[in-house]
């Protein structure tokens, strides 16, 4: 199955991390090899080289010379070459989706909507290239004209998490090339071959229609070259999405050196649901927000607050939703699959380290809280856990797998207190009927994420609005709205066409 999938996307069981640009991949074989592993199997996908200091500085310096020639490139003409690219990862979106599913573990649809985001952001670029804009400003001097343009800002530095393998560069990528920037990435190690492939897609389109190169690919062994990237006073911006841990040493080192960073970190995402809430809409949207991707996504669900009149029931609810998911684990790229595994051995330890930390501080296990060890693979039990508080730590923290932890309320004001009261700021959601409800979980006073629903789930953005979270989420955004101006950089230009030199705030210098 494995190799059908690399040979549909012209991929080879050993082959290089790096994309030299210029239609090149690098022939380096001795600064480490990436074995991407099939968490549902534990067998290694492929063999993938890592990328030599001396393919950074060609990439860097191949970027600088590309970059030089596609700031001056008009902005609908950018455009263009996005568009093309988002016509070739169509045509590929099947393969690319199974390799997604296979490599990364979540299952096949979410694997090709994974693609399908890259293709909506795709258009969404194009349409923004030709709306670049800034304001025009009436001066206070007669004579004058003010207005401010978005200028291409120069390289960025697109370094990705494991659980998004191609939509998170794309989200990225596509924006910044009708900005007029270059990318160079450096994607998870545990899913190196989802970047290749996606590299061969969308370089091979703008090579074939004679574009520069916008996209540069390295693989780093260690860490090593990834802290260099995000040292590198050449690279303007580090946009990185990741755990909080290592985005917060991201953020200090890229700002000591002045440098602009996106940080897209954990989140702990929580939905309330109300005594009106219609329970038709919220028990799948709690389900596919906290099994859904076996609870790696950084929106899964991870704490549910319900009105103690309908706790009682909720509860049996889920649990019984729970147990048919249960029946559905395993081979994320067969159709019949609803949850996939973990995507390391690691992942799963960490699981049952949270559910062991649950027990201890006084949770109950109201269903899952094992891994099945009857099967080869990374697969947990989708877990709910009663009976903990949201001040216990382990409800404080972010664990990247399938655990929701379920607790009663009494007052919205409460509810709405308990959501916010986390280090995380990404994604919420109340189900309610109740308009005065809703509108005061949206109010200034209400949730404090990047994120805020009302009647569906906290996962499964569309890629039109800005994506991101507060407090230790980062703060970055990403995507739709106006996140393309984080890309270039701002300049006001003031412009005199009268014959005197009036200074502004009727400032007198006469020499
Ligand atoms: P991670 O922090 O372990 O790794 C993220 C990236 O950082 C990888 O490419 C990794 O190789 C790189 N990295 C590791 N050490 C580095 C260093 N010293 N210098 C530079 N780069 C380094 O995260 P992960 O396990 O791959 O992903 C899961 C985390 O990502 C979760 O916390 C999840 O919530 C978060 N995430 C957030 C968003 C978002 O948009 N907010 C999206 C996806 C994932």
């Amino acid at each position: 199955m494995s190799h059908e999938i690399l040979k549909a996307l012209g991929l080879s069981a050993e082959l290089s991390g790096t994309y030299l640009g210029q239609g090149e991949w690098s022939t380096t074989s001795d600064a480490g090899t990436l074995q991407p592993v099939n968490p549902a199997t534990g067998e290694v996908i492929a063999r993938v080289h890592a990328s030599s200091q001396a393919d950074y500085e060609t990439i860097v310096s191949r970027a600088q010379a590309a970059f030089k020639v596609w700031r001056t490139t008009p902005a609908p003409q950018r455009g263009e070459a996005v568009r093309l690219c988002g016509e070739a990862l169509r045509k590929h979106k099947d393969a690319l989706g199974s390799l997604v599913a296979l490599e990364m573990g979540k299952i096949k649809p979410e694997g090709d909507g994974e693609v399908q985001e890259m293709i909506d952001i795709a258009d969404f670029a194009v349409g923004q290239s030709r709306m670049l804009y800034g304001y025009t400003m009436h001066s206070e001097r007669p004579g004058h004209r003010m207005y401010e343009q978005y200028q291409p800002l120069g390289l960025v530095g697109i370094i990705s998490a494991f659980n998004f393998p191609v939509a998170v560069w794309a989200w990225n990528a596509m924006l910044a090339a009708i900005a007029g920037d270059i990318c160079i990435w450096k994607p998870s190690p545990k899913v190196p071959l989802s970047a290749i492939a996606t590299m061969k897609i969308c370089n091979e389109a703008l090579k074939d229609a004679g574009y520069p190169d916008l996209f540069f690919l390295f693989n780093d062994g260690g860490t090593e070259l990834a802290q260099k990237f995000v040292d590198d006073k050449r690279i303007p911006l580090i946009s990185f999405t990741g755990s909080t841990k290592v985005g917060r040493m991201v953020g200090e080192r890229v700002a000591h050196r002045m440098g602009r960073s996106l940080l897209e970190l954990g989140g702990n995402n929580a939905i309330i649901l109300d005594q009106s809430a219609d329970l038709k809409l919220a028990i799948p949207g709690i389900v596919f927000g906290a099994v859904g991707t076996a609870g790696q996504r950084c929106t899964t669900t991870r704490r549910l607050f319900v009105h103690t009149s309908i706790y009682d029931t909720v509860l049996e609810t889920l649990v019984k939703a729970y147990k048919q998911v249960e029946g559905k684990i395993g081979d994320p790229t067969l159709s019949t699959t609803l949850m996939g595994p973990l995507n390391s051995p690691e992942s799963v330890q960490a699981y049952l380290a949270a559910v062991e930390r649950a027990k201890a501080s006084g949770g109950t296990i109201a269903t899952g809280g094992a891994a099945l060890t009857d099967r080869k693979g990374n697969f947990v039990l989708p877990t709910i856990v009663t009976g903990l508080k949201n001040s216990d730590e382990v409800v404080q923290s972010e664990t990247f797998a399938p655990i929701l932890y379920v607790m009663p309320f009494d007052s919205i004001d409460e509810a709405i207190e308990m959501q916010n009261d986390v280090p995380q700021g990404l994604s919420s959601a109340i189900f309610t009927q109740n308009l005065k409800v809703a509108e005061q979980f949206l109010s200034a006073a209400g949730s404090d994420c990047g994120i805020a629903n009302v009647n569906i789930g906290t996962s499964g953005a569309e890629i039109g609005g800005a994506f991101g979270g507060e407090k230790e989420t980062g703060g970055g955004r990403e995507s739709g709205s106006d996140a393309w101006k984080v890309y270039m950089r701002r300049q006001t230009n003031t412009i005199n066409y009268s014959d005197a030199l009036p200074l502004a705030q009727g400032i007198k210098f006469h020499v």
